[in-house]
């Protein structure tokens, strides 16, 4: 099965699996070898390598995985499919998932808290907090599951004790949406050293979110004008 993935995809997305990876690290989003990355493709998803160095990284070790957790090649993949398989299989919308172990999101994930709506911004990820899972060891099916219910309604979450995951239509928003991420907890982070800070109510936040599912649409003539 996961032969027959290989034969499909595009060689270009295995190239963009491998941009993104190095991308992540130049960001200063992640370190060394953790975080990995995924593209859905055809009948399954192309996935970065298990331990693999990113600027090593070539084309054809990139692994093609099916829907059942299979994958061909002679390359591992990274050793949470797990969690990339889980989000391609229950999120329809999902294309493109990026992990991480960013900074600011990794030290709130130590404290096992969800970051509340305390900037508007928070509704990037789908609602009015950030959701951080339930402790488990990586690479494990107990990971996943803990992250899909940290990921109800929400297309980001903190792991506890590990860093966060982000998903989007594609490679550019899910990397775009784990950059933002490790901006929210950084000001997070930074407003609870000053004081306590206020947060949004409920309605505030459904109102950010009505806003946002218009925000950046250009009309077509106006975008082509401006370029
Ligand atoms: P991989 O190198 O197997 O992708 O693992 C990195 C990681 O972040 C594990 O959680
Ligand atoms: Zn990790």
């Amino acid at each position: 099965m996961g032969g027959q993935a290989m034969q499909t995809d595009a060689p270009k997305m295995r190239q963009e699996v491998i941009d993104t990876c190095l991308k992540v690290n130049a960001l200063g989003i992640n370190q060394g070898t953790s975080g990995n990355v995924s593209v859905r493709s055809g009948e399954g998803f192309l996935i970065s390598p298990s331990g693999v160095a990113y600027e090593a990284m070539t084309p054809d070790q990139v692994v093609a995985m099916d829907m059942q957790g299979g994958h061909g090649g002679g390359w591992r993949p990274s050793s949470e499919w797990r969690m990339h398989l889980d989000i391609y299989r229950t999120r329809a919308e999902a294309g493109a998932v990026v992990h991480v172990h960013s900074p600011y999101a990794t030290a709130l994930s130590c404290l096992r808290r969800d970051v509340p709506a305390f900037h508007y911004m928070i509704a990037a990820a789908g609602g009015d907090s950030l959701r951080c899972s339930d402790y488990a060891t990586f690479g494990t099916q107990a990971l996943s599951d803990a992250m899909l219910a940290a990921l109800q309604d929400r297309s980001a979450c903190l792991l506890g004790t590990h860093g966060q995951i982000a998903f989007g239509p594609t490679l550019d928003k899910a990397l775009w949406l784990a950059v933002e991420v490790e901006a929210l907890c950084r000001q997070y982070a930074i407003a609870c050293q000053a004081g306590e800070p206020v947060l949004l109510d409920e309605a505030e936040i459904d109102e950010v979110l009505e806003r946002f599912a218009s925000y950046g649409k250009q009309p077509e003539a106006s975008a082509q004008s401006d370029g």
